[in-house]
């Protein structure tokens, strides 16, 4: 009797890894060569949505000056804000930032979710929400997503045309982390008058850093409002936490933001 009990103990312990990788982190990249092939059938853009701030989670003060490490990335606006722990098709593994823009969708910059030596889309991620380190962070997310990304890198080369990715996630984590409001094609003046916040994870640390854009061109917006690569990903938001860009790129003169257009709308909208 006793022996029988010892086996199902084992047994079951022996079951427990696979019960896990049940509740698997992969994903699949739709990758799309032609986004304007995806507007038909596709919902008008609204021009603005709300931020969620949940009752459980802390409001965070915001410091005008300089770049700012935020020492509790669980506090909201930042609360929405995840640190995705990526591994590729290839095997390697990269991180980037993405940031909730609705109870079940992500934004994120599109190359966050390639691997740039191999052309290799991400398989699996883990996005870490208020993250401080592995042990401790205020949400995981490790299902199941879907996300629509831009063929970047397709020639090995890159550009910063439509490098804006959207990420749909099997379960309302946004009613854990909250979520930032957002201006859709907010107009050039109004871009240019907003004092804009530019937050992201880098090597498992939140930073964000405050200033003023400039209109590049209706998909772009620049700014010297300091950024680090590994922030890419990142949300550029007002004070009042609506985003109004995805921060994509870094240069020596300035870095560079991808703004909401109705495209990036309409295909965060069409995930399913
Ligand atoms: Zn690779």
């Amino acid at each position: 009797m006793k022996k029988w009990i010892v086996l199902t103990l084992i047994c079951t312990l022996l079951l427990m890894p696979a019960a896990w990788a049940e509740e698997d982190n992969e994903g699949t990249v739709i990758v799309i060569d032609d986004w304007t092939a995806t507007e038909d059938a596709a919902p008008e853009a609204s021009t603005e949505e709300d931020p969620f701030v949940p009752d459980t989670v802390d409001r965070a003060v915001f410091n005008a000056d300089g770049r700012v490490t935020v020492f509790n990335p669980a506090a909201y606006p930042y609360s929405a804000i995840a640190y995705m722990d990526i591994v590729g098709t290839c095997g390697d593994h990269w991180s980037g930032t993405g940031f909730m823009v609705g109870k079940n969708r992500l934004l994120t910059a599109s190359h966050c979710l390639v691997c740039s030596d191999h052309s290799a889309w991400a398989k699996t991620i883990d996005f870490y929400f208020g993250y401080k380190s592995r042990r401790n962070y205020l949400y995981r997310y490790s299902g199941r997503w879907t996300a629509w990304a831009g063929n970047l890198f397709k020639d090995r080369s890159y550009t910063t045309q439509n490098d804006f990715g959207c990420i749909m996630l099997k379960k309302n984590v946004g009613d854990t982390t909250g979520w930032l409001g957002a201006y859709w094609n907010r107009p050039d003046s109004a871009i240019e008058s907003d004092y804009l916040y530019v937050a992201g994870y880098r090597d498992g640390m939140l930073k964000y850093d405050s200033g003023w854009a400039k209109v590049l061109d209706d998909t772009h917006m620049s700014y010297t409002i300091d950024a680090v690569a590994g922030n890419s990903g990142g949300p550029v938001f007002t004070r009042d936490n609506y985003c109004v860009g995805i921060h994509i790129a870094e240069s020596k003169r300035f870095n560079i933001g991808y703004r909401l257009t109705s495209a990036v709308k309409r295909n965060l909208d069409n995930l399913k």
